[in-house]
């Protein structure tokens, strides 16, 4: 019996009957991990002795007739952007190496006190500035579908660990797709949750007006309840919420579309989507349609300024918020030629510390926030923000989701985008607008392309808070699509193949 191929909520539910143990379970992650890690490249960090002695802990709870909660004891792989006690936290940046951080972040805490082993931390683009993972400073992952393509970014390493059985589970971030976009090619299910439904506290920060961490799994009742189990206020991120969203884990239950209105962005299909994703999308919609759903069509104008705007507004924040490795706090220090002043020991360990992408939006964001250009860049960019969220606002005066394909094309080769930064940011054309506009967006798989075989991802967005929507009609599309595509025993690369 395979444990690592079977879903977390069969694992949770195994685990309650006292069938499987936590560590059976644990050390048969940590072998796949061991075999498949060295040749996709997902953890930055393995965890192994620390994964194995919560595993233990948790099963003696259990032996002890202890109530627990309902992941319990299912080991998780964490993004290596989250800070976690006593675990190295490198943000995929050379300028952390070695940082272990004194505090956790509240989502780690939630996933230790849920009692789930940490099996590890996962790759990413160098401080999430990505779509390919290309930009770590620790070697690129690689798509587990096939091993030429990247798993996207910049959460490829949540993506490829769960799609290839490392870990049932992972966590991600997404500040224009960062969960979504990796989810969708590598068939995985990634969910952004609603802007401060899940506390930012312990994420190393991006872009925080945009960051939101959430659930990357190989189904939608697992990643239901993963947001319940890290969703809820903390008081220590001041832009969380303060009411609850209701159980996702419920609305996962949902087995009716019947009068939903979904409405189909317009200017997020047709052109420019390889006709492979337009034709799995279009299917998966008639899908929806013959269950009872019906299609609207809806028109966000000001979407064709949504990358040009997060280009802007994204790069800003980074380059304030990455101020704070400046040699003295964090990480590396590196001492410059000649007499060493507090300025060139900063200079010369940023010079050494950063990778090229990491530079270019610290130079973009420095140059939008300045004195004389405010207005015309930054300032800009926030007013087409606002016309983003008017246009959202009103499309769902409509429809009670939107939806479209979550990116233009399946997974791309390595290398085949890396030289050209424009043609990166250009993936992210169906997944940015829900970070601008704080909305809920989940990329769910649609089957494979005919073209090359590889996932397709469809993404829904909701309303700010709605996120249960998401969940509702996400668990009738995948059954639906069940007896066509069974995107739970994927079809991997034939290195990766696990029995
Ligand atoms: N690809 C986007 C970027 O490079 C999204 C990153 C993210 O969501 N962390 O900024």
């Amino acid at each position: 019996m395979s444990l690592v191929n079977k879903s977390a909520s069969e694992l949770a539910a195994m685990l309650g009957s006292k069938e499987i143990s936590s560590v059976e379970l644990t050390q048969a992650h940590l072998e796949n991990i061991d075999k498949l890690n060295p040749k996709i490249n997902s953890f930055i960090t393995v965890t192994h002795e620390l994964a194995l002695s919560q595993a233990k802990g948790v099963d003696e709870l259990r032996a002890k007739g202890e109530k627990l909660s309902a992941l319990a004891g299912v080991p998780i792989a964490v993004k290596d952007n989250l800070t976690t006690i006593g675990i190295e936290t490198t943000a995929g940046s050379k300028i952390l190496k070695g940082w272990v951080p004194p505090y956790d972040a509240t989502v780690v805490r939630k996933i230790l006190s849920n009692r789930m082993p940490i099996l590890g931390k996962t790759n990413l683009d160098e401080f999430a500035m990505g779509s390919s993972t290309e930009n770590s400073a620790y070697g690129p992952s690689l798509n587990p579908w096939d091993l030429t393509r990247t798993p996207g970014g910049s959460g490829g390493g949540s993506s490829s660990a769960v799609a290839s059985m490392q870990a049932p589970l992972a966590i991600g971030s997404d500040t224009g797709g960062s969960i979504r976009f990796p989810a969708s090619v590598t068939g995985t299910v990634g969910v952004k949750p609603t802007y401060g439904a899940v506390s930012r506290y312990g994420l190393i920060a991006l872009g925080s007006s945009l960051d939101q961490i959430g659930p990357v799994t190989r189904n939608v009742m697992d990643a239901a309840m993963l947001q319940d189990a890290i969703a809820g206020h903390d008081d220590m991120d001041a832009t969380s919420l303060p009411e609850s969203l209701g159980s996702m884990t419920e609305a996962a239950k949902n087995d009716s579309v019947k009068g939903l209105k979904i409405g189909i962005i317009k200017e997020l299909t047709g052109e420019g989507f390889q006709a492979g994703v337009s034709e799995r999308f279009q299917e998966a919609l008639d899908l929806l349609v013959a269950a009872g759903a019906e299609i609207v069509e809806v028109s966000c104008p000001s979407f064709q300024y949504a990358i040009a705007a997060y280009y802007l507004i994204q790069p800003a924040e980074a380059s304030s918020n990455l101020a704070r490795f400046d040699s003295v706090r964090f990480g590396l220090r590196v001492m410059p030629e000649g007499p060493a002043t507090v300025e060139k020991v900063m200079a010369a360990t940023r010079e050494a510390g950063f990778g090229p992408e990491v530079k270019r939006r610290i130079i973009l964001g420095t140059y939008a926030l300045s004195s004389g250009y405010y207005d015309a860049y930054y300032g800009s960019a926030q007013k087409v923000r606002t016309l983003i969220q008017a246009d959202l606002a009103k499309a769902f005066e409509k429809a009670d989701v939107l939806v479209s394909p979550t990116a233009p094309t399946t997974a791309f080769k390595l290398g085949e985008k890396q030289e050209d930064p424009l043609a990166m940011y250009l993936n992210d054309i169906a997944t940015i607008p829900a970070n601008l506009a704080g909305i809920p967006g989940m990329s769910l798989p649609v089957g494979l392309a005919k073209e090359d075989n590889l996932p397709v991802g469809a993404q829904f967005l909701a309303p700010a808070r709605q996120d249960a929507r998401l969940y509702r009609v996400g668990a009738v599309l995948e059954k639906l699509l069940e007896n066509k595509w069974s995107m739970r025993m994927l079809d991997l690369a034939p290195e990766l193949k696990v029995n």
